[in-house]
């Protein structure tokens, strides 16, 4: 193996080594047939092999029930701001949102061309740096659906448990997908977009409800129609090959760790680390409430902005990329989803403490 750069970056996101490997040699001779991986007709018995073997690996490390489907769909997570609405609402229908953040925000200005939106729960004047806890909201029972984003990537807030409403939940998993077990069965539809936690760009994954496919008004067109994708196995048209190659290829190796519960305890060792080390000196300050913070994207700050692009600067030479927070909120994120390595992240807390002794 090459030397690597940690990558802390948000999306896309590292990947484990061997799936780069084997993705490498399947471009140019997919499993020696003479043939490169990305030539291939997608409705082809190799090519329609591996969609299927992605989907079944889906199935069972997410323990998905029969009655739903596993849609590889494009467009990215974003199309699923208007796509959800525009399929569940229309005709006067309530959707009620929480808004924890920068893609809670954009789904809810989506939403409302579609349907009557309650936003229950805010947490933008605390630079939402949480997420609600049930007590404090309420869920209008007229309700299609409740939508929330189960990891904020931005802020680095994650609901710790998912929320307890009697209304269907609809959520955003698109940075903490995979990251730990969920009751699938709680949910209408779950829906990510591969490049955080689970391969390249260019595919997002929809699991949706079987009954929810018959509610779409007439006027909504074909291609964007949960329907017309789940009766066509996702080849409708021409999806994303490469994409849902690699997913699967992710999902094997996610599999061999040991599945998600293996993988949650690695998660949550990762995150203590970080969260030890910011915890341990004020000169680290964690952007979230301890009680929202992500196990997937650490956000914190230094003492000065100064400080932290000169952070950002020397831990690039040292070999750490990607740490630099978003541009809505600045200071500083780690974004170490399954695939990024326990060492990196031991490493880091390394430099952080000789950059605060240093520095502070
Ligand atoms: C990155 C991200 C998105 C946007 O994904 P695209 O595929 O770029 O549209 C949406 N929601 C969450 C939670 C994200 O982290």
């Amino acid at each position: 193996m090459p030397e690597r750069i940690y990558n802390f970056s948000p999306g896309p996101a590292t990947l484990p080594y061997p799936v780069l490997q084997e993705a490498a040699s399947d471009i140019v001779n997919f499993h020696d047939k003479g043939i490169g991986l990305i030539e291939l007709s997608h409705r082809s018995k190799e090519f329609m092999a591996v969609a299927e073997e992605t989907e079944l690996l889906i199935r069972e490390l997410l323990q998905v029930p029969d009655n739903y489907k596993v849609l590889f769909l494009q467009g990215g997570a974003s199309s699923q701001f208007f796509m959800i609405p525009m399929n569940l609402l229309g005709n006067g229908k309530k959707g009620t949102y929480i808004n924890t953040g920068t893609w809670s925000k954009k789904a809810i200005k989506e939403a409302k061309l579609f349907g009557d939106i309650d936003v229950a729960y805010s947490s933008e004047n605390a630079t939402f740096n949480h997420v609600p806890n049930d007590e404090e909201y309420t869920v209008d029972s007229a309700s299609e659906y409740l939508y929330f984003v189960s990891n904020n990537t931005i802020y680095g807030t994650q609901f710790a448990r998912m929320p307890n409403a009697d209304t269907m939940l609809v959520s955003d998993m698109s940075s903490d997908i995979l990251s730990r077990p969920v009751d699938v069965s709680r949910f209408g539809i779950i829906f990510a977009g591969a490049q955080k936690n689970m391969g390249p760009a260019g595919v997002t994954v929809v699991i949706i409800r079987d009954d929810l496919l018959d509610r779409s008004p007439v006027d909504v067109p074909t291609m964007l129609r949960y329907k017309t994708h789940a009766d066509k196995g996702s080849m409708f048209n021409t999806p994303p090959c490469f994409a849902i190659y690699c997913v699967g290829r992710v999902m094997n190796w996610l599999r061999k760790q040991g599945g998600i519960a293996a993988m949650e305890t690695i998660n949550r060792r990762k995150a203590e680390m970080l969260y030890k080390a910011i915890d341990s000196t004020d000169f680290f300050r964690g952007h979230a409430k301890k009680d929202s913070r992500s196990l997937m994207n650490i956000t914190f700050n230094l003492p000065t902005p100064e400080l932290e692009a000169q952070f950002i600067s020397e831990a690039a030479t040292a070999g750490f990329d990607g740490l630099k927070g978003h541009r809505s909120i600045g200071g500083c994120r780690a974004s170490i989803y399954n695939a990024f390595p326990e060492e990196g992240v031991v490493k880091l807390v390394d430099f952080m403490a000789d950059f605060a002794k240093k520095n502070g």
